[in-house]
């Protein structure tokens, strides 16, 4: 099929460059020319694991194509896939600028009958808007269909190459069709292409998300609650996730969620939830609750080691989460700015984030390229995100370079007893 993917983001460098893969003319559009200069030379901008390959080899083949020309791309195309950004507004709705824009562009290029799917996640209504903002510019029948997309940041290519399940909301034959063509290589293991009202589709999307970040946040209660109590929290998220109605995914405590879903897409449910006099107060709380909890890394250190100030704290882990380069609304940011805040001289470390903790912080933190590094002179070390290579610790080597043998551990990714065995002063999350 003749696809546009307008937006070379998170989402839509992986859509088209996954589209492109299984045999189709891609056209990935977006405003950025440095970001579609570099996607040229199959300079990936962003590191998400695997996708590079497959945006050399498309490339190659001559199915997928960069552009910054969004018009051009409209012009060749059949299905036309809103990949770009909605952020939050001021009072926490989707802001839906960008789409908008894009359904204008689209509008202005309908040369012959097409169909238009918002990917981005967007409120209930907006394919509604899209339909709206298209037909003021075109007389040219087309469809509208919502398709929200699920992958996860450093597993993107995996999950959009074996969905669990592809959402397709539809209101017209012809874009059940597209979609169904589409997404049919995707689905050959039997996981099912769900069709749906349009409406369904926008809310399912947000539901998803809004469920994982109440699970996450209740866990983070049960973590502070099992401090205050003497309990263990590894042992009550055993205990819970063997009951088949629980399950065992996404219970694991830490410093609160971030990234550029969670946040954003709760703060947007709860605005809807409002607007339609139906609010949502479960999950307004676990907006304020996760907020709370990006700080409590930052109340261990002052627990032990007194007052902040003047003191050398080292950071292992900026990213949001693991696999992962973008450090959108991580609890790092939180973390690094109260630390300076504090009079805290702070040498932060991660494997794939320096580069964007660099624009962010620029000189006002020490940078280490190498974890043990960040060690030299430390009072103690603050662990934010769950990489793979923080998972086993050189003991004597971290006690040797620190002033003080002080580890602070949001991920709980080191045994305490153990910790204690080696004469570090250790606190996780939720375990006593
Ligand atoms: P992103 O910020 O990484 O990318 C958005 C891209 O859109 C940017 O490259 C920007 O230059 C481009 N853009 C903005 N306005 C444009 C325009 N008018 N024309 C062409 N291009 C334009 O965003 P993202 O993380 O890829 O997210 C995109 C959407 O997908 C959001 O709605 C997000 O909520 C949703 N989503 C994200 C993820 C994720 O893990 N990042 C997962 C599922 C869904």
């Amino acid at each position: 099929m003749n696809v546009a993917v307008v937006g070379t983001g998170y989402v839509g460098l992986v859509v088209g460059a996954g589209l492109a893969e299984m045999g189709n003319s891609v056209i990935c559009a977006d405003v950025d020319r440095g970001k579609i200069e570099r996607l040229r030379r199959n300079e990936i901008p962003i590191y998400e694991p695997g996708l590079e390959p497959l945006v050399a080899r498309n490339q190659a083949d001559g199915r997928l194509v960069f552009t910054t020309d969004v018009g051009d791309a409209v012009d060749k195309s059949d299905i036309i896939l809103i990949a770009v950004g909605t952020p939050p507004d001021e009072d926490g709705s989707a802001d839906l600028t960008h789409v908008l824009d894009v359904a204008t562009t689209i509008g202005r290029h309908m040369n012959r009958s097409k169909v238009v799917v918002t990917k981005s996640t967007v409120p209930v209504g907006t394919a509604e808007k899209v339909r709206a903002a298209v037909a003021a510019h075109s007389t040219v029948p087309f469809s509208v269909a919502s398709n929200p997309e699920f992958l996860k940041e450093g597993a993107a290519v995996e999950d959009f190459m074996k969905p669990d399940r592809i959402i397709a909301g539809v209101d017209s034959p012809e874009a059940e069709a597209a979609l169904r063509e589409l997404y049919e290589p995707f689905v050959r293991t039997g996981n099912p292409v769900l069709f749906m009202g349009i409406p369904s589709a926008e809310v399912t999307k947000y539901a998803a998300n809004a469920m994982l970040a109440a699970r996450i946040t209740l866990m983070n209660q049960f973590a502070n609650l099992c401090e205050k109590v003497g309990a263990d929290v590894n042992d009550v998220r055993r205990g819970i996730g063997t009951d088949g109605r629980i399950g065992k995914g996404f219970l694991f405590p830490g410093p609160g969620y971030g990234g550029s879903c969670f946040p954003k897409d709760v703060k947007a449910l709860c605005a809807t939830g409002r607007a339609a006099g139906s609010p949502l107060e479960v999950l307004e709380c676990v907006e304020s609750v996760n907020e709370r909890q990006k700080r409590v890394p930052v109340a261990k250190l002052r627990r032990i080691l007194g007052s902040l100030e003047g003191k050398t704290v080292a950071i292992w882990g900026l990213a949001f989460k693991a696999q992962t380069d973008d450090m959108r609304e991580a609890a790092s940011l939180v973390v690094v700015e109260e630390l300076l805040q504090a009079g805290v001289t702070l040498k932060v470390h991660d494997p794939k984030a320096l580069g964007e903790a660099r624009r962010r912080f620029g000189d006002r933190v020490t940078y280490a390229e190498q974890r043990y590094d960040a060690l030299v002179g430390a009072d103690a070390l603050a662990i934010l995100t769950e990489w793979q290579e923080y998972r086993v610790l050189d003991y004597d080597r971290a006690k040797s370079v620190m002033r003080r043998p002080v580890v602070i551990d949001a991920r709980n990714l080191y045994e305490p007893e153990r910790m204690a065995q080696h004469g570090f002063s250790y606190d996780s999350i939720g375990r006593p």
